[in-house]
């Protein structure tokens, strides 16, 4: 098997690295490397730049307004805007809905919802996980009863990623108690403005406010806001989870770590030498880019297939263990650089010490604590393992 890029993957990397030379602005480029919280403006800003040139929905076929990449080319613009420092895309209404709508979707609905998520019009959330029902998903409790042509919603969602901003929401509700837990669930949108519909922030270790509970009280929606058919909708929830997971790996964030920290390690001086030159902290950067070169191997050896073969399958499980562990350690590792001086700066702060702080660095400790997330969402690591050992080492 040939791992190297054709000249024309050569030639369109060039293309994308020049197009985030042009159209990145300052600000958007300067706060992802900083570590800053993006805040809503910004995400918006960068999807409208993306969407004018035709790249933001990376994963949808043309017909449906994509740029119609394969996963090689996706691969080589997560790459380049990793090392432009550009945002990653906000993937809810992007890589999750858009494709379950593609797939599952009335025609009404894909013309309708659509276009609105390429322009920014709806922020949409994912309204998947409730207290009790995180890992064991499909024992969700929030129920939506048939009342003429509407559904009535009663229950809670937890987690809910960037809720505070969302015009809309895709949840899993309970609606036949009756049967088998995975029989009884269907996949509805509900607009956030309906009545019923309250939002409450959840607090972060870190002090950011990135996640949300979200309550419903007698909650009124269309019976046309079903996607799919009534009680069908484990399958559209695994259908979507596959796409959740190829995004998480994020190898070319890591590359861009590993170069961050190595400089780090040249900079920050340790009993007299540059931390490069500790031979235990050298051993840790070493064995983390071995991680990562195999992981890479491994990734382009999945895109190739993919490439072949059409969607990847459950080896999407090993990049999200292996991309997840390997950036919470690139983290882990910038933390140790830093010593004291990666404990949390106030933001005006981390602005002016960039002696004990270098550039990019003052919000460390924000960062590696957000981090921790990442083993955790999209489906725990432990649970990627189960689903490794079922599917693909037949125990
Ligand atoms: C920052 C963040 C953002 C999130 N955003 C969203 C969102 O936008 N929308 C949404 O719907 N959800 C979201 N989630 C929820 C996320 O998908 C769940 O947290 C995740 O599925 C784990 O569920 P849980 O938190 O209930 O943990 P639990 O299921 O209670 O698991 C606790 C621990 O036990 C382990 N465990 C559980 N069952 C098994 C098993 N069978 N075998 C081995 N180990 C097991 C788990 O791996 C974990 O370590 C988010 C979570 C986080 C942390």
């Amino acid at each position: 098997m040939d791992l190297n890029f054709t000249p024309e993957e050569e030639a369109f990397r060039q293309e994308v690295r020049d197009f985030f030379k042009e159209n990145l602005p300052d600000d958007i480029r300067d706060a992802v490397r900083d570590g800053k919280e993006l805040t809503k403006d910004i995400m918006e800003r960068y999807h409208a730049i993306l969407n004018k040139k035709g790249w933001l929905a990376t994963i949808w076929p043309k017909e449906f307004g994509g740029p119609g990449w394969g996963p090689v080319e996706r691969h080589i613009f997560e790459e380049e805007g990793a090392r432009a420092h550009a945002p990653r895309i906000v993937p809810f209404g992007l890589s999750m809905l858009g494709p379950v709508l593609q797939k599952f979707g009335s025609k009404e609905q894909q013309d309708y919802y659509l276009p609105r998520i390429l322009n920014g019009d709806d922020w949409w959330c994912q309204g998947y996980s409730e207290p009790g029902a995180g890992s064991d998903l499909a024992s969700l409790k929030t129920r939506a009863v048939r009342d003429g042509d509407e559904w009535v919603i009663n229950g809670q969602k937890t987690w809910t990623t960037l809720g505070q901003h969302a015009d809309w929401i895709f949840c899993l509700c309970r609606t036949d108690p009756d049967v088998k837990q995975q029989e009884g669930i269907s996949f509805i949108l509900v607009d956030m403005s309906t009545p019923g519909v309250e939002v409450r922030p959840i607090k972060l270790i870190e002090g950011g406010h990135e996640v949300n509970e979200v309550f419903f009280t007698d909650v009124r929606v269309p019976y046309g806001n079903l996607v799919g058919e009534e009680n069908k909708g484990w399958t559209i929830a695994k259908y979507l989870l596959t796409h959740e997971r190829t995004g998480i790996a994020g190898v070319g964030f890591s590359m861009q770590e590993l170069e961050e920290v190595k400089a780090l390690a040249q900079r920050v001086m340790r009993n007299g030498k540059p931390l490069s030159q500790d031979p235990l902290f050298a051993a840790r950067i070493a064995q983390a880019e071995i991680d990562l070169e195999a992981m890479k191997i491994t990734n382009l050896r999945m895109l190739f297939t993919a490439q072949k073969q059409g969607a990847p399958g459950p080896e999407t499980s090993i990049l999200k263990i292996k991309g997840t562990v390997i950036n919470q350690e690139f983290k882990d590792l910038r933390r140790r650089a830093l010593g004291p001086n990666a404990a949390p700066f106030p933001g005006s702060l981390a602005d002016t010490n960039l002696d004990v702080a270098p550039q990019g660095n003052a919000n460390n400790a924000a960062r590696y604590f957000n981090n921790r997330k990442t083993s955790i969402f999209g489906g725990s690591n432990e649970i990627q393992r189960n689903i490794l050992t079922k599917t693909m080492l037949g125990l």
